[in-house]
Parts: C-alpha cells; sequence; structure tokens
C-alpha cells in the first residue's frame, strides 16, 4: 500500500483543463490514470482562499466531490517580497480578472518600478494537492519554492506568466530565456510534482 493508500491502477481527476499541465501530472504519475475534471463536466471551484494550500484544497475538494474519484489540484503564484506577497494568490488575475499575462506582467514591472536592486527578491511557489476522496481529512500536499529576483524590464520569451520578469541568478537568465526542460528541473512546478511523485 502506498503512502497515498491508492489502489493501482487508478483514475485520479485533475482540477484543471490546462493540457501542458495534464501532461506535466500524467507524465509524472504514469501509474495513474490523469483524467481532467472537465470530462465530468464539472464547473471550477471558485478560488477563495487567501493560501495557494487553501485554494489547492478548494479546488481538489470541488473535483472530487462531483466525480467520485481521487482529485489533484495545483495552486501556483509569483510571491515579491517588496509587495508584501503580492501578487500571490491572485497572480493570474493581478491586474484584473480577463486580463492577459501581459496586463498582468506590465502591472508588476510598474509596481517594481522604484524598488532598488537589492529589494528584489521574489518566489515562484506551487502546491499540489491530492485528495483520496471529498471528506478526506488527511490530504498530501506537496510544494516547490524557487527563489529569484524581479528584473526591471521583461527579458525571453519563452514560458508564461512571469517568466521575462523572474531572474534565475544560477543560470544567468530570466525563466522565459530556459528551455521548457531546463525550467522544469528548477521550477516551483517541477520540484512539487516531483515531491507528489515520492509521496505515490
Ligand atoms: P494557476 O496556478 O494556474 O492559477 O497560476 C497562477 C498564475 O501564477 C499564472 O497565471 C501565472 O501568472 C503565475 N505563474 C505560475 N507559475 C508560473 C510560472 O512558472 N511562470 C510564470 N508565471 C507563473
Amino acid at each position: 500500500m502506498s503512502l497515498a493508500n491508492l489502489d493501482k491502477p487508478e483514475k485520479i481527476v485533475l482540477a484543471s483543463g490546462n493540457a501542458g499541465k495534464i501532461k506535466e501530472i500524467q507524465a509524472i504519475l504514469g501509474d495513474y490514470s490523469i483524467v481532467p475534471q472537465q470530462q465530468f463536466n464539472i464547473q471550477e471551484a471558485e478560488e477563495t482562499g487567501s493560501t495557494f494550500i487553501e485554494n489547492a484544497i478548494i479546488k481538489a475538494r470541488n473535483a472530487a466531490l462531483h466525480s467520485n474519484l481521487p482529485a489533484i489540484a495545483d495552486d501556483s503564484g509569483l510571491v515579491v517580497d517588496a509587495l508584501n506577497g503580492a501578487p500571490g494568490v491572485i497572480s493570474a488575475r493581478y491586474a484584473g480578472t480577463q486580463t492577459s499575462d501581459q496586463q498582468n506582467l506590465q502591472k508588476l514591472l510598474d509596481e517594481m518600478s522604484d524598488i532598488p536592486d537589492e529589494q528584489r527578491s521574489a518566489r515562484f511557489v506551487c502546491v499540489i494537492v491530492l485528495l483520496r476522496h471529498a471528506d478526506d481529512p488527511l490530504p498530501l500536499i506537496s510544494q516547490g519554492v524557487w527563489e529569484g529576483r524581479i528584473l526591471n524590464h521583461a527579458q525571453g520569451t519563452n514560458g508564461f506568466g512571469y517568466d521575462p520578469a523572474f531572474w534565475v541568478a544560477a543560470e544567468n537568465c530570466s525563466s522565459a530565456e530556459l528551455s521548457a526542460q531546463q525550467k522544469n528541473q528548477l521550477s516551483h512546478r517541477g520540484q512539487a510534482l516531483r515531491q507528489l511523485a515520492e509521496f505515490l
């Protein structure tokens, strides 16, 4: 019996429709069949939590409840010290609902324009939650944290979201200048996914 207490092979519902995430999670959890929640016509849960962990649990619980299957959800974002942790849990809608990655990135660069170099520390955070069922009192929670700094201009075209503003000192480039493979080795999401695989 694994730590997750799931019999293999088993379906796990993923509380996301993002094709990239489905692929990444399926690649790590090869023994399980990862099914996106859309296949069960499950509506996205409202992310009302004030922490990444709360939001991931809300999303996983919603998926488990409506599918009667174990469920996985992730929540991620950028935490900037000089902005008291913003954009944090609202990273995807920092510049408002219905805004693009580009608008969120621009807002970040604007908010940081007067911040001196030594105060530009930040980190990407990813939390992944696995619930065996909707009432599971002991969710499996994995977490990845990727430390970096916020540039004062966008740099690079790979990745998404805030990648062009995130300086990765170890590679001497922005996160948007890393290949997908390099990013996966270092990133918050890669770390959290590998930790989840260890649990299972
Ligand atoms: P979610 O976890 O899909 O809700 O993502 C939250 C938001 O955090 C995304 O829309 C991006 O703005 C930001 N984000 C999360 N991970 C990354 C990353 O690896 N690169 C750039 N932005 C990210």
